[in-house]
């Protein structure tokens, strides 16, 4: 049990449901997701009839609207299961992607697309990246130009988590030119809902070192007529929309690396107390048991940094600073963890077929997606530099 102030009865009762319905799902089957590239849609289902896709989403689209704490535990609980790419594909469908969606309050959007990706029946997928722009999105060249009642939408996104299997895309689009280069090219940018079976779209997987489960691909959209009706909220206020979902998108990161960490000491304080080795077992010697000591410590005290990011933001804050110093805090000791993991169950660890192998793989990945870690560290630098200390 996490003993916390912030998780009452209800949440450890939620959190006990959780665990075994995803160690059921995921654990015989995680494998060979991570063999297939992606998640089968049986696994959306079940997630979906138990309610599992929704925890944020309103009661209008049979969400539970549960508080933000429900979801910690989740995320935590979707980390823990040491399937990184099952973790972001999750984590992208329910938080990142329909999180905008749920805002734009569209009835006919909430009907064809946000409802039934609550019940499981439809994947989502949130193309933002291109090419040619990443963490800069004033770099962004995708266009959806006006056409009578639809848009039409040019151009390429990369390193879209669930790509290969989405049947609707979030994309963040140009509907009018930048005002500017540099922080006013983020003018004009608007999101579109896109119906993933549109011709026009093509999808080409990609392989990459870890998350091999998450269905990333390369899109393109070459024409492809969108109506007007997809369209999120005002055109050009794509921009401020994401400003907001990009701060849930690094609390719902910090939160599941929490669990993916959980996972990773798990196994490695299994492995030390059972592994003999010089008349006793590692567990004995003084040097593992204090590196354990350590990552644990660092561990605690990284969950009370999430914690206090989340409880901020459940209170209607935008807390930009806290929910990037969460980010960077726990994605960068996610690494540091495994590596130290990997270290401490030594050739068994290094292992392909190993946990702690994917682990290690699936860690580095949390450091790049949803904003690389320099750009926490401006964001951070930025708000102390600025605030008098008092
Ligand atoms: C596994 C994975 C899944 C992803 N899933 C999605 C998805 O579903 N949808 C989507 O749209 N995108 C997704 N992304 C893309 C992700 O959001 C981008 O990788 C991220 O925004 C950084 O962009 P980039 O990779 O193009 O890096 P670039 O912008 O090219 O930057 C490269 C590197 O330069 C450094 N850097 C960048 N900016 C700064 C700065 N301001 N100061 C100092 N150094 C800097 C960082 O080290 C950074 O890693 C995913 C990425 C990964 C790795």
């Amino acid at each position: 049990m996490t003993r916390s102030v912030h998780l009452t009865e209800r949440h450890e009762e939620f959190r006990t449901r959780v665990r075994a319905v995803l160690e059921a799902l995921v654990l015989p089957a995680g494998e060979s997701w991570e063999r297939d590239g992606a998640l089968p849609r049986t696994a959306w289902k079940v997630l979906g009839d138990e309610g599992l896709l929704g925890l944020l989403h309103p009661r209008r689209v049979g969400g539970a609207e549960q508080d933000l704490f429900t979801s910690v535990v989740f995320l935590e609980e979707l980390g823990r299961t040491g399937f990184g790419g099952f973790r972001a594909a999750v984590s992208v469908h329910a938080y990142m992607a329909t999180h905008y969606l749920a805002r734009a309050r569209e009835p006919g959007l909430d009907r064809d697309w946000l409802a039934p990706a609550v019940r499981g029946e439809r994947v989502a997928a949130l193309a933002i990246t291109e090419p040619g722009a990443g963490a800069d999105l004033s770099g962004l060249v995708t266009t959806a130009a006006p056409d009578g009642d639809h848009f039409v939408v040019r151009g390429v996104k990369s390193m879209v988590s669930n790509g290969t299997t989405a049947d609707f895309h979030v994309v963040a689009v140009r509907t009018s030119p930048p005002a500017d280069s540099g922080p006013r090219g983020t003018t004009g940018l608007s999101l579109l809902v896109v119906d993933a079976r549109l011709p026009g779209i093509t999808t080409e997987p990609v392989t990459t070192l870890g998350w091999r489960s998450a269905g990333t691909a390369t899109v393109t959209y070459d024409g492809v007529r969108v109506p007007a009706g997809c369209l999120l909220g005002r055109p050009g206020s794509g921009f401020y929309q994401l400003m907001r979902g990009l701060q849930l998108e690094r609390l719902v990161a910090a939160a599941a690396a929490l669990g993916g960490m959980d996972r990773c000491l798990e196994d490695t304080r299994r492995f030390l107390t059972e592994r003999r080795a010089f008349g006793g077992h590692l567990a004995d010697l003084q040097a593992p048991a204090h590196r354990i000591a350590d990552l644990a410590t660092d561990l605690a005290a990284a969950r009370q940094l999430v914690y206090h990011a989340a409880w901020l933001y459940a209170q209607g804050e935008l807390p930009a600073t806290e929910c990037s110093m969460a980010k960077l805090h726990t994605t960068e000791l996610a690494c540091r963890l495994a590596d130290a993991a990997l270290q401490l169950q030594g050739s068994a660890g290094y292992l392909d077929s190993s946990a702690i192998s994917r682990i290690h793989r699936d860690a580095r990945a949390a450091t790049i997606a949803a904003g690389p870690s320099e750009v926490m560290r401006d964001l951070v630098a930025r708000s102390v530099l600025r605030t008098p200390a008092s």
